[in-house]
């Protein structure tokens, strides 16, 4: 799938609230870990999970958030994810 494919994907479903949006790494604000959203783990089911931004199988990295949710991706999806969520945040509360 081509990254604008995925991009249009994840943006969707960050519009409607499938995907979490993160904070972004810069946050300086007291309370929050190093690691603004929990933490990237190897997976142990790597081949068979499901990317939740292009919905193909093989994801390989795992976030894990502060409310328990998981949400897995691919390497390359995960950096679109980062950086449509960068983008929103900036765009503040204006959907397309
Ligand atoms: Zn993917």
């Amino acid at each position: 799938m081509d990254k604008h494919e995925v991009a249009k994907r994840i943006r969707e479903q960050l519009a409607n609230g499938t995907l979490p949006r993160i904070i972004a790494p810069l946050t300086t604000e007291p309370g929050w870990p190093t690691s603004p959203t929990g933490h990237i783990s190897a997976d142990s089911a790597i081949g068979v999970v499901r990317c939740a931004a292009c919905n193909d199988m093989g994801a390989q990295v795992a976030y894990r958030f502060p409310d328990g949710r998981i949400v897995r991706f691919h390497g390359r999806c995960h950096r679109i994810w980062e950086e449509e969520c960068l983008r929103s945040e900036k765009a503040g509360s204006r959907p397309q």
